[in-house]
C-alpha cells in the first residue's frame, strides 16, 4: 500500500490543512465546493465510488421516460470541471474501504487499477449516503435494478433497450417507487407497483395517501397493494401469496438504509436507527471527523427524537454547512422536518412534519384539520381542487404536520406551512398571515389562511369538530348524522344513515333531534360550519365532520384498500 500525503508535492513550509470527503454527490460535493469558497489554501480531496461526482439524482427516473432526454444534463459536474474551477482533487471510481483514526488516514482503493492508497487527512466528512434496500431472494441473473447512481441508470437504460414488450414490476410505493413506475408507463412499459400494507407513501395518514392510490391506478400503474416479494426470478417476481408477475424487468425502491459501514468500523458512534450519530455541527463522535446527508442520524424538528430523513434538501445544505464549521464559521444547523414532494403520475403530493398517525404512536394529542380548497378562486379559469390537512398541537396549538395533495398549488402550501412550523407558528396565526394574491394564483382568503381560520375556531372551542374515523362511534353512542349539502352536491355520495336537510332548512326542523347528540356534515366542511353555530344557538350539542364528505369518502377508500390488502395478506400466509 502507498502511503502519501496529498500536500506533499506542494513546496510550501506551512503544511495546508488536508480535508477528505468520502461521497461525491450531494452531501459531498456541496461540502467540498463551500469549502472551496471559504478557503483558498485547503487542501481537498473528493473521494466518490461510481463514475460520476455531483449528478442530479434526484433527476434519474425520468430519462427513463425521455422528459429529460438528455442524460448528461444530469451529470452536473466533471472531476476536470472541479479542478479547474475549484482546485479539487476528485477522484471517481474510487472507494474509501477504511478509516485510521488514530494515524488520521483513510485507505482508498482505485477500483480500475485495484491500488489502495493511504490519504492523511486534518478532518475527514462522510457523506456516503443511504443504500437502496434489495429483496432477499433473488435469482442468479434475475434483470433486479435500484436507482442510486449514474452507472445505475446506464444499466437501466441498457436493460431497457431490450425489454421488447416484456413488462416491469417496481418494488416499493414510496416517493422513488412511484417515480420509477411512472415514467416506465410514460416510456409505453406495461407497470406493476408491489407495496407492502394497505397504502402507498407510508409517511402520509392513509385518507390522504388513498387518493394517491387511485390516481396511480387510473394513469395505468397496475397496484398490488398489501404484497410482498417473496422471490426475484429470471422472467417473474414471486409474490408472497404465490402470485407470479411476469417481469423483464424489476426494480427494488424499498426504501434505503444509511451507508454506515465505513463509520462503523472505524468505532464511530451509529445510533439506534442505523445512522451515524452527528451534533448539530455535523461532528461525529470522533471530533475530526464529520458526517453529513443521507447517512447521518438527524434530530427531529417536533421532538427532537433521533431520525432518518434521506432528502436532498437537507443533504446538500448540510454539506453547506459542514463546510462552513470545518472553516470555523459555522452555526448550529436546523432540526429536520422531513419536508418532501412528489409528482405522482400527475398528481402533486407533499407532507411534512409529522403525520396524524405519528403523533398518535408519540402519543400527541393533536387537533386535526382537513379542507378542501381550490387552487385558485373558483371563478378564474383553471381552478383545480386540493387536500390539505394540518395536523396541530392540542395543548400549544403549535403546527405538527401538514400534507397535501393536488394537482396545482400544492408546492407552494406545503412550504408556507414548513416555513411556519419551523417558525414555531401556531395554526390559528396562519390566519394573519400576508400571501400573495391574485385568482389565478390563490384566493384573498388563501386556503392557507383559511386552515388558520379553522385552527382557530377549534382552539377557542368556539367549533368542534370529529374525525372521519370517529364517526361510526359517534353513530352507535346515538348521535344524529345531518348532511346539511346542497341538493346538487348529493349525486357525489351519501353517508350511510345520514338525514339531508339543507342549512337553510334547518330553523324549521331542528325539533325533530331535540335531545341527542348531532353531527354535522357538508362537503367540505364549511357549510356544516354554519350549520353547527346555528345549531349551537338553537340549544344543540353539535360537532362537525371534520373535512366533510370529501375526507369522509377518502377516509372510507382507505379503509377498503387497506382491508383489501389484509384479506390478501391472510390468503397469503394460507397459501405460503
Ligand atoms: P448520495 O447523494 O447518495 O451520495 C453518496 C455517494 O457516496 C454515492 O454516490 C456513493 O457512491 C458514495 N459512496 C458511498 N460509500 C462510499 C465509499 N466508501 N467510498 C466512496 N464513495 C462512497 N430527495 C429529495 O429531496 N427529492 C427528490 O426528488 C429526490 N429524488 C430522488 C430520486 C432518486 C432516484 C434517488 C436515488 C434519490 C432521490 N432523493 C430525493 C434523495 C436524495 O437524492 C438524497 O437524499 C441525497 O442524494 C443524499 O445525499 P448524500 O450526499 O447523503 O448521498
Amino acid at each position: 500500500m502507498h502511503q502519501t500525503s496529498p500536500t506533499e508535492a506542494r513546496p510550501t513550509t506551512a503544511r495546508p490543512r488536508v480535508t477528505v470527503i468520502v461521497g461525491g454527490v450531494a452531501g459531498g460535493m456541496s461540502a467540498a465546493t463551500r469549502l472551496r469558497r471559504l478557503d483558498e489554501h485547503r487542501v481537498i480531496v473528493v473521494v466518490e465510488r461510481s463514475g460520476a461526482v455531483s449528478f442530479a439524482n434526484c433527476g434519474l427516473p425520468y430519462h427513463v421516460s425521455g422528459v429529460i432526454a438528455d442524460r448528461d444534463d444530469l451529470a452536473l459536474q466533471t472531476p476536470e470541471k472541479l479542478a479547474a474551477r475549484f482546485r479539487i482533487d476528485a477522484r471517481v471510481r474510487h472507494e474509501a474501504i477504511a478509516v485510521d483514526r488514530a494515524a488520521k488516514t483513510v485507505d482508498v482503493r482505485d477500483l480500475e487499477s485495484g491500488r489502495v492508497e493511504s490519504i492523511a487527512y486534518d478532518e475527514l466528512v462522510l457523506a456516503t449516503g443511504a443504500a437502496p434496500r434489495r429483496p432477499a431472494d433473488v435469482e442468479h441473473g434475475a434483470p433486479l435494478h435500484v436507482l442510486r447512481t449514474l452507472d445505475d441508470l446506464d444499466e437501466i437504460m441498457a436493460g431497457l433497450a431490450s425489454l421488447g414488450d416484456a413488462p416491469a414490476v417496481v418494488v416499493g410505493g414510496g416517493y422513488i417507487g412511484i417515480e420509477l413506475a411512472d415514467n416506465l408507463v410514460r416510456r409505453g412499459v406495461a407497470t406493476t407497483l408491489v407495496q407492502r400494507g394497505g397504502q402507498v407513501l407510508g409517511g402520509l395518514d392513509p385518507e390522504m395517501a388513498a387518493p394517491v392510490a387511485d390516481h396511480l391506478a387510473g394513469r395505468g400503474i397496475e397496484l398490488e397493494l398489501g404484497r410482498d416479494v417473496r422471490r426475484v426470478a429470471r422472467d417473474h417476481v414471486e409474490l408472497d401469496d404465490g402470485t407470479r408477475l411476469p417481469a423483464g424487468v424489476v426494480f427494488a425502491a424499498m426504501g434505503v438504509t444509511p451507508e454506515s459501514g465505513l463509520a462503523a468500523d472505524a468505532g464511530l458512534a451509529i445510533g439506534p436507527t442505523g445512522g451515524i450519530v452527528v451534533d448539530d455541527a455535523h461532528r461525529t463522535s470522533d471530533p475530526s471527523i464529520f458526517a453529513v446527508g443521507d447517512v447521518t442520524e438527524l434530530r427531529d424538528a417536533i421532538d427532537g427524537s433521533s431520525r432518518l430523513a434521506p432528502l436532498a434538501g437537507l443533504a446538500n445544505r448540510h454539506g453547506r454547512a459542514v463546510a462552513d464549521v470545518i472553516a470555523g464559521v459555522g452555526r448550529p444547523t436546523a432540526p429536520a422536518l422531513g419536508t418532501a414532494i412528489v409528482d405522482a403520475a400527475g398528481l402533486t403530493v407533499a407532507s411534512t412534519g409529522w403525520s396524524e398517525r405519528r403523533a398518535a404512536e408519540r402519543g400527541r394529542a393533536v387537533r386535526v384539520v382537513h379542507s378542501h380548497p381550490a387552487s385558485h378562486a373558483g371563478y378564474y379559469p383553471g381552478a383545480a381542487p386540493m387536500s390539505l390537512k394540518l395536523v396541530v398541537d392540542a395543548e400549544s396549538d403549535r403546527i405538527l404536520g401538514a400534507q397535501a395533495v393536488g394537482t396545482d398549488g400544492v408546492d407552494k402550501r406545503i412550504d408556507v406551512l414548513a416555513t411556519a412550523i419551523a417558525t414555531g407558528m401556531r395554526a390559528a396565526d396562519l390566519a394573519d398571515l400576508e400571501l400573495a394574491y391574485a385568482p389565478q394564483f390563490g384566493h384573498a382568503k388563501d386556503p392557507i389562511n383559511q386552515l388558520g381560520y379553522i385552527a382557530g375556531n377549534l382552539a377557542s372551542g368556539e367549533d368542534r369538530v370529529i374525525q372521519w374515523h370517529e364517526l361510526e362511534a359517534e353513530l352507535a353512542d346515538g348521535a344524529v348524522l345531518l348532511d346539511v349539502r346542497a341538493e346538487s352536491q348529493l349525486s357525489e355520495g351519501r353517508i350511510p344513515g345520514a338525514t339531508w336537510i339543507p342549512v337553510e332548512s334547518l330553523r324549521d326542523r331542528h325539533p325533530e333531534f331535540a335531545g341527542r347528540r348531532v353531527v354535522v356534515h357538508c362537503r367540505v366542511g364549511q357549510g356544516a360550519h354554519t350549520a353547527a353555530r346555528l345549531l349551537d344557538r338553537l340549544g344543540h350539542d353539535v360537532v362537525n365532520l371534520d373535512g366533510g364528505f370529501l375526507t369522509w369518502r377518502d377516509g372510507m377508500r382507505a379503509r377498503e384498500l387497506a382491508a383489501a390488502a389484509a384479506s390478501r395478506l391472510d390468503d397469503g400466509d394460507l397459501a405460503a
